[in-house]
């Protein structure tokens, strides 16, 4: 759709699918904030009907500033199109309508987002979707669930919270030779830092409420395709289902993108620097962040990222009671779920992000008691730093 190849992520972040409002020349896409398009005449009307004249209808089907959004991701991603949705947990809806029907089995990431999980195991197999949650860095776990009606694969990777990876280029060979359809929940890693689809995923999907907004302001999806039949199956249940984003969602989210790569590059800049202080403080049992040595897929990271991100978690040697303490004392940071915007958020997933889960499940996905997520912001470092010194130094 776009030419991508000869431009920085820096460049692509800000300009790709742009441009200038074309009355006035405002330098910004503009809110087209209306739910229908006016024909010329009943032939122009039939014709955006049938294909036969590009332009648009009615906003469910699609919009300008939605369709600057979505053209901007597509290039970020690499793929073919892309559709926005309503939020990132419509973007997986539409996904698992458009792959699976109720004779069909799907495979995926047991360290998902809360709620992705919830949504399978309680409404879809309501309707018939069969599902195995396992651990899919090792890529056997995979192969093992593999039955004849398996049709899709969905990896989340770096996994929320556990920040376990998934090798991406494995799961696409594995996927490509039992005829499954790999979809990459990238939302950890952002466009910045990985590409599914260059590794081999057939779709990729976002929550924008996260890094490509980047400002707490908005909650959204998006879903890209590597190709266009898939893009067309996949619009065609976003338009039935109804899950499509609103204009004004979209040209916030458009105006949060342009700064992506520099908040990522931030953040993550922070993060390591966290991360290391974290793993050499005493009171601190562990740290699983993928640019530390002792992850155990700091290769892996390596290899399928361009860089390791700004979510990490770790444990309190004295336990939950000492991280709860933490979380409560700590200043900068704010309590609170969601995380990839511009400030610093830190919270307790057993009890929150991943509560709808039993604990059975959570331990099985390596979601301890004990576990703290933090997802580290721009702030100055320094600032981060010493509040953490600071909060440590007050718990036994
Ligand atoms: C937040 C999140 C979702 C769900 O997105 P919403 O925008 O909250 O609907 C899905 N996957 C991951 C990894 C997330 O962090």
């Amino acid at each position: 759709m776009q030419e991508t190849k000869t431009k920085s992520k820096y460049t692509n972040a800000i300009h790709a699918g742009q441009h200038p409002d074309p009355v006035f020349g405002g330098i910004n896409v503009p809110i087209y904030q209306s739910s229908t398009f006016v024909f010329k005449d009943a032939k122009q009307g039939a014709a955006r009907f049938t294909g036969e004249e590009d332009g648009y209808i009615y906003t469910r089907i699609g919009n300008p500033t939605i369709k600057a959004l979505e053209d901007n991701v597509a290039v970020l991603e690499n793929g073919y199109g892309s559709l926005a949705t309503s939020s990132g947990m419509s973007a997986l809806s539409t996904l698992v309508m458009a792959l699976l029907d109720s004779n069909s089995h799907m495979i995926s990431t047991a360290a998902v987002y809360g709620s992705s999980r919830t949504l399978v195991e309680e409404l879809f197999s309501k309707f018939g979707v069969e599902y195995d949650y396992v651990d899919t860095s090792d890529i056997n776990n995979i192969k093992k669930c593999l039955k004849p009606n398996t049709k899709a694969l969905f990896v989340e990777t770096p996994a929320n919270p556990t920040m376990a990876l998934t090798d991406i280029r494995a799961c696409a060979q594995l996927a490509k030779e039992n005829g499954l359809t790999l979809v990459v929940d990238n939302t950890f890693a952002s466009p910045i830092l990985q590409n599914p689809l260059d590794l081999g995923a057939d779709i990729v999907y976002h929550s924008v409420t996260k890094f490509i907004n980047g400002h707490a302001d908005v909650v959204g999806g998006i879903i890209v395709t590597k190709t266009q039949d898939l893009f067309d199956q996949i619009k065609k249940t976003l338009v039935l289902s109804g899950a499509t984003m609103d204009p004004n969602q979209a040209w916030l989210v458009l105006r949060g993108v342009k700064s992506l790569a520099l908040r990522v590059e931030k953040a993550q800049d922070n993060a390591i620097k966290i991360a290391r202080f974290l793993e050499n403080h005493p009171k601190v049992a562990w740290v699983n962040y993928p640019g530390l040595k002792s992850h155990p897929q700091h290769d892996l990271a390596k290899n399928q990222m361009e860089g390791f991100g700004s979510l990490l978690c770790f444990g309190m040697k004295s336990g939950f009671e000492a991280g709860q303490k933490l979380i409560n004392t700590i200043n900068i940071p704010a309590l609170a779920v969601s995380l990839g915007g511009i400030e610093s958020l830190i919270q307790h997933p057993a009890s929150m992000t991943h509560a709808s889960i039993s604990r059975e499940n959570r331990e099985k996905a390596g979601i301890t008691d004990e576990l703290i997520r933090m997802s580290v912001g721009c702030e100055g470092f320094e600032d981060l730093k010493n509040d953490l010194e600071e909060t440590l130094s007050k718990i036994d």
